[in-house]
């Protein structure tokens, strides 16, 4: 076993944690102090993707089932900090590409009708 190669603290189940520590505190990320308060907001987040779930259109379920189970990962120690950081990145590039593409949506709606109804004035 080599010393200091992982995290010095023990898992919820009593087994040596085996996430990658940070150099500084000989912690990993789930350990260091703070993180009880980042997954108390996490499971704020949870709630309200849960709650925007069923208001949800179909094409981002898979998305928001992702993101959740993701929190949870992160909470119970099995998901790394960075590897949530860089997937809440992912998803929020790929929802404002989702955006974009409703308001695009809208948008060509809106100028069809626009230009039907200047068109109509105009005869
Ligand atoms: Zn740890």
């Amino acid at each position: 076993m080599t010393e200091g190669r992982y995290c010095s603290q023990l898992r919820k189940d009593g087994l040596p944690c085996r996430a990658l520590p940070s150099r500084t505190t000989g912690l990993c990320p789930a350990h260091t102090a703070g993180h009880r308060e980042i997954c108390v907001e996490a499971g704020k987040s949870k709630s309200t993707l849960r709650r925007l779930g069923k208001r949800l259109s179909p094409t981002l379920t898979p998305l928001m089932d992702a993101l959740a189970e993701a929190f949870e990962n992160v909470e119970n120690g099995t998901l790394k900090s960075s590897q949530a950081m860089a997937m809440s990145s992912l998803a929020s590039t790929w929802l404002k590409a989702y955006e974009l593409s409703l308001l695009e949506l809208r948008m060509a709606t809106i100028e069809k009708q626009l230009s039907e109804a200047l068109g109509g004035q105009h005869g």
